[in-house]
């Protein structure tokens, strides 16, 4: 019964005094690196079954050479965060769409659903036993939580697993992209397709990222921070950047953003446009953008994601030329400006949360 999980799980020895004693790290200066904490959670899947899950200090997995996610990528994740309020609590942002994301994945990808129950459980279960790594209030920081489903065990042809794990770690992490805080990133259209019009893109896939490593270094070889992927049809609809969706102010003031079936649906990414909507009373619409023909209406862009959160785009390469946006490219806008405010406000509780979207981690 996963409501009484609890009570069989290896728990965390830990001191209720010592559970508010902080690591001693320079939180100010993390980046988005993997920092080993002290548990992460697992689950089996056996015989049409998941198991109850437990915590564990060991960070290696003990795989077969056989497994399926090895071989054919049958496996998936996700990415969310947690973060202290003001007032001590730790919040979780709409985890429950991370699920119902990894729910569709999961059917995508012929792999058994991880049960939300058991989702958030893990989730929450993670985060509490590592409450010393979660980084304090107004640190510019956050626990990073990353949920893993991996077909594994004895196999050799092109067939779904017969077992599975789901796992969650966590790491406490800083900004995304190097130049930190909120400031201005750049982006390069890529030669390369991210995903096929009816692939996987629109799922969060493991196999739809390593075929970006190389897209991303290219463009990094331009100067840009990230690179820019269009539809892979006609090469002229704005998709996505490598781990984040794209948001564009249009000289009308509405607040546009792709529509496609190849694009990663941001959780991040929907936030923003309701508070765009709702707190900024802001238009806004979700079509196909063609980048060159529209491309004098923009007057903000910006790529967002749960890692990135926020990040204006100052400029774009394409067609052998920077494309520059507000303040020459150079300043963050005051849509952006408020919708990064508003957003990180919210997660973080220090404004009311009107839409219901954050959730506090028991401890
Ligand atoms: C995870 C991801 C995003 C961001 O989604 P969020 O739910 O906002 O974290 C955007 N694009 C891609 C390709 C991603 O993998």
């Amino acid at each position: 019964m996963l409501c009484i999980m609890g009570a069989f799980l290896n728990q965390p020895n830990q001191d209720p005094m010592n559970a508010q004693e902080k690591k001693a790290i320079d939180w100010k200066s993390l980046g988005f690196e993997y920092t080993k904490t002290d548990y992460r959670f697992s689950a089996l899947y056996e015989n049409g079954q998941w198991s109850e899950g437990e915590l564990s200090t060991d960070e290696f997995l003990h795989l077969h050479e056989g497994s399926p996610a090895l071989h054919y990528a049958q496996q998936c994740f996700e990415g969310m965060k947690a973060q202290t309020s003001k007032d001590g609590r730790v919040l979780l942002f709409r985890p429950q769409m991370n699920c119902q994301r990894m729910q569709n994945t999961s059917d995508r990808l012929s792999m058994p659903r991880v049960p939300e129950e058991l989702f958030l459980h893990g989730v929450k279960e993670a985060v509490r036993a590592n409450i010393n790594w979660v980084p304090p209030y107004g640190s510019g920081a956050s626990l990073y939580i990353r949920p893993l489903l991996i077909g594994i065990g004895e196999n050799m042809g092109l067939r779904p697993a017969k077992q599975y794990m789901f796992r969650v770690m966590v790491s406490p992490v800083g900004p995304y992209y190097k130049t930190g805080g909120l400031s201005v990133i750049k982006l390069a259209v890529s030669d390369f397709d991210r995903a096929a019009p009816h692939g996987t893109g629109d799922v969060k896939a493991g196999a739809n990222y390593p075929g970006g490593l190389y897209a991303t270094r290219k463009a990094q070889e331009l100067g840009a921070n990230e690179a820019l992927y269009l539809d892979a049809a006609e090469r002229r609809h704005i998709e996505e950047a490598g781990s984040a969706n794209i948001i564009i102010c249009t000289r009308d003031n509405k607040l546009i953003t792709p529509r496609s079936a190849a694009i990663l649906p941001s959780i991040t990414r929907r936030s923003i446009m309701d508070i765009a909507r709702q707190e900024l009373g802001m238009e806004t619409e979700e079509r196909a953008i063609d980048l060159r023909a529209e491309l004098d209406s923009f007057v903000e862009v910006a790529a967002c994601g749960t890692a990135a959160v926020l990040s204006p785009v100052g400029k774009i390469w394409f067609d052998d030329a920077w494309h520059s946006f507000y303040g020459e490219g150079e300043e963050v806008g005051p849509v952006m400006q408020q919708l990064y405010d508003l957003l990180c406000q919210i997660q973080s509780g220090e404004k009311e949360d009107n839409f219901g979207w954050t959730m506090e981690v028991p401890m």
